[in-house]
Order: C-alpha cells, then sequence, then structure tokens
C-alpha cells in the first residue's frame, strides 16, 4: 500500500519510494549522554519508533542506525562552550567515559520502558573517529576546509548549496550563531567546526593529520550514517531543532565529500513544550524525565499513548492533567474484552476496516486519527492488529486481567466478606485499603468483594 511522507526538504507530502525494494536504510540522530533523556528528547524517539513500526508494518525490512554521541557537542548547538561530556564529568567528578557509559544505559533503559525498538546499530562517536577523520581528510582534498589555532573549519561559503534543505537566508543571517562566535578567524559566521585544536584542558584527545584534537558533533553523524548506511540512505530523521544547524551542516559535509545526494527523506518531530515552553536537559522543574513519571505513579505507557495522541508534526504541550486523561483512555483500551468485539466473526469488516486505518496511518504517519477511529470501532482484535504499530503492550496488559488472585488476596477477601457479614464496617474498609495498597481495585458487588488487578500503574495526585 502507498506511504506518505512530508519531506522536510521539499516541505510536502511525497510517496515514500526507498532506493532498494523491501528495504529501508533510517538513520535517527541519537542522545549525547551526559544526563538523563527528557521527555522531550522520548517525544521524538517515539516518533522515530512510530515510523520504524509503520515501515515494518507494511512489510519492510527496516536497518535502524542511531548514533551515540559521547564526545564534541558542545554546550551550544554551534561550537561555542564547552563540550557536555566534560562540563558532566566534572559536575559528577566521573571520567568522561564512565558519564557516557552511564547515561547510555540510562538511555536504553528509557526507550525499552516506552516499547521503543532498539535500533540494529548504535555506533558510538568515540568508537568512529578514524572514520571522521578519513572523511574531514576527503573535504580537505576538496578544499572545502580551513584550519585556525582552534580547529579545521568547514567552509560554508565555498558550498553551493549550503543551507537549501533548512530554507537559510546567509546574506541576511544574524542568527545566535552570530552572536556565540569565539574565534575571530573564523571566516563565515555559519561555518563549523570538524576538528578542534589546541584544547589541553579536554579530557579526550585524538592524534590526528591536523594535530591532537577532538571531532565536532556534526561530521560524527555524517560518519557513522555513511559507515552503515552507505554515502545516499533512504531517511534521516531528528527533532526539527536540527534543520538549521546540525541537519544543514550533515548535508554540507557528507555531499561536500561525495558529490551526490546525502538524504532522500527528511523527517522532523516537532517539539514537546512543558508551560509553553521548550524544555531542556538542564532546565525544567522537578518532572521532566521518564524516571520522574513513573516516580509520580504513571505507568511508561501512558506518557507513549500521550505523545502518539498528536501528529508528529504538530507542538505537543505537556500536562499531568493531559496525562491523566491520557491514562483514562489508556485503561479502556486494556479493558476491552474478546467477548463483547463488535468485529468477531465479522471477517469482510474487519478486513475492509483493516485497510481504512491502515491508509490513514499511511498518510504522514497519522497515528492520532487511527487511534480516534480505533476507540470509536471498539474492537480489541483491530486495537491488537495495530499495536504492532501502536506498541502499547495491549496484550500484556489486558492478559494481567485474567491472571488468577494469589492466594494472600484471596484470604484478605474471605476475611472482609465475613466482616461484612457480621457488619463489622470499620474491619471491612481497613481490610479494603489493604488490598488497594497491595495494588488491586477494589468493588463491591452482589456477590461480595470483587477484586481485580490494576491494568495500569495509577498516579494518585
Ligand atoms: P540531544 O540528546 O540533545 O542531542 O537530543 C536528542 C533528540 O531530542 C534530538 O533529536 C532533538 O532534536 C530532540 N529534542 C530536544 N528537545 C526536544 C523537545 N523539547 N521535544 C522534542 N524533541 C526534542
Ligand atoms: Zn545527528
Amino acid at each position: 500500500m502507498k506511504l506518505t511522507f512530508y519531506n522536510t526538504a521539499s516541505r510536502s507530502k511525497q510517496e515514500f519510494v526507498p532506493m532498494v525494494e523491501g528495504h529501508v536504510s533510517l538513520y535517527c540522530c541519537g542522545p549525547t549522554v551526559y544526563n538523563y533523556a527528557h521527555i522531550g528528547n522520548l517525544r521524538t524517539y517515539i516518533f522515530e519508533d512510530l515510523l520504524r513500526r509503520t515501515l515494518e508494518f507494511n512489510g519492510y525490512k527496516v536497518k535502524h542506525v542511531m548514533n551515540i554521541t559521547d564526545v564534541g557537542h558542545m554546550t551550544t548547538d554551534a561550537d561555542a562552550g564547552e563540550d557536555k561530556m566534560e562540563v558532566a564529568a566534572r559536575r559528577e567528578n566521573r571520567s568522561p567515559l564512565e558519564i557516557a557509559r552511564f547515561y547510555e544505559e540510562a538511555f536504553f533503559l528509557d526507550t525499552q520502558r516506552l516499547n521503543i525498538l532498539r535500533p540494529n546499530t548504535a555506533p558510538r562517536a568515540t568508537e568512529h573517529i578514524v572514520q571522521m577523520i578519513e572523511l574531514i581528510g576527503r573535504l580537505e582534498q576538496n578544499g572545502l576546509t580551513y584550519q585556525t589555532p582552534e580547529g579545521v573549519y568547514f567552509d560554508t561559503a565555498l558550498f553551493e548549496n549550503y543551507g537549501k534543505m533548512a530554507r537559510l537566508n546567509l546574506s541576511g543571517q544574524r542568527t545566535e550563531r552570530d552572536e556565540v562566535i569565539s574565534d575571530d578567524s573564523k571566516r563565515n559566521p555559519s561555518d563549523f567546526m570538524l576538528w578542534f585544536l589546541n584544547k589541553p584542558h579536554h579530557l579526550m584527545q585524538w592524534s590526528s593529520p591536523w594535530g591532537p584534537g577532538y571531532p565536532g558533533w556534526h561530521i560524527e553523524c555524517s560518519a557513522m550514517s555513511m559507515q552503515y548506511l552507505g554515502e545516499t540512505f533512504d531517511i534521516h530523521c531528528g527533532g526539527i531543532d536540527h534543520i538549521p544547524v546540525h541537519h544543514t551542516n550533515e548535508i554540507a559535509q557528507s555531499e561536500g565529500a561525495t558529490h551526490h545526494p546525502f538524504v532522500n527523506y527528511w523527517m522532523h518531530g516537532e517539539f514537546l513544550l512543558m508551560n509553553k515552553e521548550k524544555i531542556s536537559k538542564s532546565k525544567g522543574g522537578s518532572i521532566n524525565t521518564l524516571q520522574s513519571l513513573v516516580d509520580a505513579g504513571y505507568d511508561p505507557m501512558t506518557y507513549r499513548y500521550f505523545c502518539l495522541q498528536a501528529h508528529y508534526r504538530g507542538e505537543l504541550n505537556f500536562s499531568l492533567d493531559a496525562l491523566d486523561a491520557a491514562a483514562s483512555g489508556l485503561r479502556k483500551i486494556y479493558a476491552l474484552s474478546e467477548a463483547d468485539d463488535p468485529l468477531a466473526n465479522k471477517e469482510d469488516e474487519f478486513q475492509a476496516e483493516h485497510k481504512r486505518l491502515l491508509e490513514i496511518l499511511n498518510d504522514d504517519l497519522s497515528i492520532s486519527q487511527v487511534i480516534g477511529q480505533l476507540h470509536s470501532i471498539g474492537s480489541r482484535r483491530l486495537w491488537l492488529e495495530f499495536d504492532q504499530v501502536l506498541g502499547l503492550q495491549i496484550e500484556e496488559h489486558s492478559r494481567r486481567a485474567e491472571e488468577p488472585l494469589p492466594q494472600s488476596v484471596q484470604d484478605l477477601i474471605t476475611l472482609r466478606n465475613t466482616a461484612r457479614s457480621n457488619r463489622n464496617w470499620a474491619e471491612s474498609d481497613a481490610i479494603r485499603d489493604q488490598i488497594i495498597a497491595m495494588g488491586f481495585d477494589v468493588l463491591d458487588g452482589p456477590q461480595g468483594t470483587q477484586v481485580k488487578r490494576k491494568l495500569l500503574e495509577e498516579a494518585v495526585r
């Protein structure tokens, strides 16, 4: 079936045609592992997971590569400031490598809890320095670089299409990038660092043809994507903040070296906002990581579902009220029973609905619309089918309801029923609270105490 994606490069929806029939090469910019991912970052990874799952649902074999940035990402996306890894190392009194491995593991724990599929390959920048040096060498040979005491720069004025994807107006450019220029010998405001030199205090250093130093952030993604996916590949993703600087520079470096197109489809996820502001790892209230949501009593699936209810190209406002609403919607999905399925034994209708929903999904990943339709149809079987894309673990959660109650709970039920028949309300209430505290729902029905397993963690506010 036809698949259509909004391509940032053309600013329009285009039919997706992969380079090799049946196969998709997909590169997603990965985390800078200097801190826990914030829930805004995680929104972007949920969008990319939706993309990958949609491709696989359509029968494509996907090769998914996501880098781990463990050196060279400065505190501004342009080159000014300090390496985030080294700032974190000082903050936590650990080596940059310890910081990197610790937060990489934390990142994959978060993505696993959100049921985000692990990339096929997750290359680390520090393990691909050779490829980066080689790529910078090619750019040098093509005459696109110059050297100052600060490092080796890419000369953006010499690359004809610089800023085309982002539609940058370079002549009138007085961007934040100008304001943070720390190097007077830089030729153009938009020139960027390929290899930092003369930074004796930087802990991570490698030797290179230009002298000891470390790579710039942008060259990492060009080197690693080309290493694993080839010099031209199908889809490149990231958050929309990457359009004007990071992805613009990736294109310049890659095409400047190879002289052919780098990426066929650019896809960007919009931001998650908190109180209408951008979330950042350094800024933000007490709730800005997945763990902080879990600590507040939310199941990670609630956050995943919350994100899927919005289109990836629209801003999304985060609030606990919105998260509570998502939890109650999700509880309804988990509570659907096979016995009440309106499409049970209606194979033709099931297939027709399946096709209709897939068409909606394939129109630039309109998963929020699919969710709306699934709610109104109310078919558990159809939800389960689309859970291959939704990734809400519907089967696992709803199966919980059918598991037998532990003996300790059954004993409490017997005690409570006795207390109730003796009209001992105080004891009955106390036992009810005890059962609830053990993580169950308690209802009083005509047959006495009814206890059910919770289908989803509940946040108490
Ligand atoms: P970083 O670890 O800072 O390199 O960011 C990882 C990913 O999260 C990148 O694709 C960013 O574009 C994306 N990102 C950063 N902030 C947000 C946000 N508030 N909402 C959604 N995505 C974001
Ligand atoms: Zn990148």
